[in-house]
């Protein structure tokens, strides 16, 4: 599970001194750092792979099925992992000449939404010119790649709004002030910001997931608290949602006579693919692989980390039908892995060529 990859990562190091891949130097709890460098000047180019699980117990029977209780691979992040091994063995067991350095990132706790950024403050992005990500894709066939220029996944903002009121009897209403009715009055209008503020040719999405008020079925309680995320592409759709956001629960609270106060958790920002990279990178991969227009989706992928700092493309990896991601029964189709490992090696062979 994230920042608990200590096993994952163990391994990881063990087939890379196998292999006499030079580690880097980590002040990171868990994930994996390596370095090729070819003696020779050049770009660097980084690979991305994401290591961690989820807790949800699995159900998919599988021989190679998660042997710790309560914890498995249900966002494919198992086969991103195994693809890079197999660009990293093929990088140092096939004498390919290359020019620059190619790092290998397997990080840790993309699930928590914070291990790119513990990679990135850790000094592991400095001096990378381009990086490559890919993630899996139930639903399109196997080993078939998706791209997308531009923005590809959603920024992830978070929020929680507390509403404080007066306490009465459920039969004294107008002795007191009734946060209940105050909240489902702006949860209702807050519904409005996507539909009438946001471009209607833009994707936002708002929702309310969490409301926890009261005690009795005979008291109006004092407060109510609710909370849920926002997930958007565009920036300038983030800071109007957020200020509308603002402007609906200060006046709609003022409005039922209460008070209400938001936390805001500004989260990581939109998958962005480099348009020049990208085009570089569906070239390459046509090559080797059916190739299909991702679609931008509202899902997101803390990749966004390393993207706003320096160039990257994040792929999707087609893993056949096997049902939605974060399910018990996920069982993603590992021969999509070898096109994976293709997608790292080719395209970074690729980029190291091109950029200066
Ligand atoms: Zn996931
Ligand atoms: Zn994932």
């Amino acid at each position: 599970m994230s920042d608990h990859e200590f096993e994952t990562s163990a391994f990881i190091r063990s087939k890379l001194t196998e292999w006499g891949v030079p580690l880097k130097k980590t002040d990171l709890k868990t994930g994996v750092i390596a370095e090729l460098d070819s003696g020779q000047s050049g770009p660097t180019v980084a690979l991305r792979a994401d290591i961690d699980a989820l807790p949800i117990q699995e159900t998919t029977n599988l021989a190679f099925s998660s042997k710790n209780t309560g914890v498995m691979h249900a966002c494919g992040h198992d086969i991103h992992m195994t693809a890079l091994l197999g660009a990293v063995y093929i990088l140092t067991h096939q004498s390919i000449d290359f020019k620059g350095k190619i790092r290998f990132i397997f990080q840790p706790a993309e699930e928590a939404n914070e291990g790119a950024l513990q990679v990135i403050n850790a000094g592991h992005a400095q001096g990378v010119n381009a990086i490559l990500g890919l993630h899996v894709k139930p639903g399109k066939p196997v080993g078939n790649i998706g791209l997308r220029a531009g923005y590809t996944a959603g920024s992830i903002d978070k929020f929680k709004v507390s509403i404080s009121g007066i306490e009465t009897h459920a039969a004294h209403p107008d002795q007191g002030s009734d946060v209940i009715v105050a909240l489902t009055g702006i949860v209702t209008a807050l519904q409005t910001i996507v539909s009438r503020n946001v471009e209607p040719t833009s994707s936002a999405v708002l929702s309310v997931t969490e409301i926890h008020a009261g005690t009795a079925w005979n008291i109006l309680p004092k407060t109510a608290v609710f909370s849920g995320t926002v997930r958007v592409l565009e920036k300038k759709e983030r800071e109007l949602i957020r200020s509308r956001f603002q402007e609906i629960v200060s006046q709609f609270s003022s409005a039922y006579r209460t008070k209400a106060e938001t936390d805001w958790y500004v989260g990581d920002p939109a998958v962005y693919n480099d348009p020049k990279l990208t085009k570089i990178v569906k070239n390459e991969t046509s090559k080797f692989a059916e190739v299909f227009e991702s679609r931008a989706e509202l899902g997101s992928d803390d990749f966004s980390c390393y993207q706003e700092r320096l160039p990257g493309v994040y792929a999707h990896l087609g893993v056949g039908e096997t049902g939605e991601i974060h399910h018990s029964d996920f069982a993603p189709d590992e021969n999509a892995i070898l096109t994976g490992v293709s997608y790292y090696v080719n395209n970074t062979l690729r980029l190291l060529g091109e950029l200066k």
